[in-house]
């Protein structure tokens, strides 16, 4: 082996030189070094735009409109996946050119409209917010709330409408629960906040909310809210499988072509930041998954007057004279001896002892007993001839049937974006950072504009 390396006939020797002597040879190295010269120049020159292309996207400017407005729609009972159960070509195009949570928006917990609306609205989870559930009982002055109850004292915190309103700029709630309240100083004119009535077409409502946009500007509000009772009304009924949800979705995807069709006959497309999204999911609740009180009864008798809600939450307050930790172990004591039917499905809890991703503790309103309910199951006092079998919602806010979605468009969204899901208790600080306001305090976190919107040169 070494002899063949220090031999005349090693390849290493005869490799041809990489400098040549004669002229000709010169004026090729020239030639050679000139192209290699060039292209380093071109490969420069890519690596440069290649950078600059890289940079940080910005937000993209406004056209149109002198400052940003926010549309923030709601389509009840929207689940998360209902968007492809058909074509929705105009969902599809926020999407496309806007920001979706890729695997939907959690609700905060219950799981129901009206606390959940005012969640987005407030930045609160309903401990904080005081709408605890769609009714409960004040058990200080012992009053009724319900969906129809606007007196203010039910409705803490600082809705959007309210924190706007009070920064100088109109605003605008085409239904929300919570909108007819009349809080502070501000009342909202009656052509920016109807009084709720679930008979207006869709249309309408739509149209109404373009007009918002020829007003002059210094009318124009800054925040608008639209709300659509579907495809939760159909989801009760039917469950979230039958081709009736289908039907209502691509009803919903047809209002929000026509506003989209509106806004661009406006030349503001672009510039409106348009947030749709639900409050909850919604699943079905047939196949006689259902557990009844009075198969408690050996173990402890629940009387009716103890209960203000069976189900999907079943919300307890016993008489002060009544030990709720004495009830608590009495009800998990017969729901786990598996002589109850489903009794495994449901298990009751003192409120402190909720989980703390639930957030439902720090109210006084809450009653100090509250039952979780496996996905799909329900409470009922006995079992009775009525059969009801369709959807439910309500349930606990980590099951995946309870997500909603959420799809952003506007100057401040990237085009094309997934984002991971988050709570809707944080969309309140993000429009308040897109509408450049001071928010009130509240549940979001104070990063989370940041991690989600484009940054604003
Ligand atoms: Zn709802």
């Amino acid at each position: 082996m070494g002899s063949e390396e220090g031999g005349s006939s090693s390849p290493l020797l005869r490799r041809p030189t990489l400098f040549p002597r004669s002229p000709q040879s010169s004026l090729f190295f020239c030639f050679a070094l000139l192209l290699l010269l060039a292209a380093a120049a071109l490969f420069l020159s890519s690596l440069l735009s290649s950078t600059q292309d890289h940079r940080p996207p910005a937000a993209r400017p406004l056209a149109k409109l002198s400052r940003p407005v926010v549309l923030l729609i709601s389509s009840d009972g929207f689940r998360f996946g209902y968007q492809f159960k058909a074509p929705t070509p105009n969902i599809r195009r926020l999407i496309a050119g806007g920001t979706e949570a890729e695997e939907g928006l959690i609700p905060v917990f219950p799981t129901a409209t009206f606390p959940n609306h005012y969640s987005i609205v407030t930045g609160l989870y309903p401990a904080h917010h005081g709408i605890v559930y769609n009714y409960f009982v004040d058990p200080v002055s012992g009053d009724h709330f319900t969906t129809g109850s606007h007196e203010p004292r039910w409705w803490l915190g600082e809705p959007l409408w309210e924190t706007v309103a009070a920064q100088g700029f109109n605003s605008a709630a085409y239904f929300w629960p919570g909108s007819e309240v009349i809080k502070g100083s501000w009342t909202c004119p009656a052509k920016f906040c109807p009084k709720y009535n679930g008979s207006v077409p869709f249309e309408e409502r739509v149209d109404t909310v373009l007009g918002y946009f020829d007003l002059p500007k210094d009318e124009m509000p800054a925040f608008i809210s639209l709300y659509f009772e579907d495809p939760d009304s159909q989801g009760h009924i039917v469950g979230p499988d039958h081709p009736d949800i289908t039907k209502a979705v691509v009803r919903i995807d047809e209002m929000i072509g026509r506003l989209i069709s509106g806004l661009e006959k406006r030349g503001i497309f672009e510039d409106v930041t348009i947030i749709l999204v639900g409050d909850h999911g919604m699943v079905g609740n047939c196949g006689g998954k259902q557990i009844y009180l009075n198969d408690l009864s050996p173990w402890i008798n629940i009387p009716e007057s103890w209960v203000q809600s069976y189900s999907p939450l079943l919300v307890i307050r016993p008489p002060e004279n009544v030990s709720s930790s004495d009830v608590v172990a009495k009800m998990n004591r017969g729901l786990s001896s598996g002589k109850v039917n489903n009794g495994k499905y449901l298990r009751v809890y003192l409120k402190e002892d909720l989980p703390d991703r639930l957030h439902y503790y720090a109210s006084y309103r809450i009653s100090p007993i509250v039952g979780l309910v496996a996905e799909g199951y329900k409470v009922a006092r006995e079992m009775t001839d009525t059969c009801e079998c369709g959807g439910a919602h309500g349930y606990d806010n980590a099951f995946f049937s309870m997500r909603t979605i959420f799809v952003a468009h506007g100057p401040r969204f990237e085009r094309g974006a997934k984002i991971p899901s988050f709570e809707n208790v944080e969309i309140y600080n993000l429009v308040t950072a897109i509408l450049k306001l001071q928010g009130a305090p509240n549940n979001g976190s104070a990063s989370f504009p940041n991690s989600v919107l484009l940054p604003s040169y």
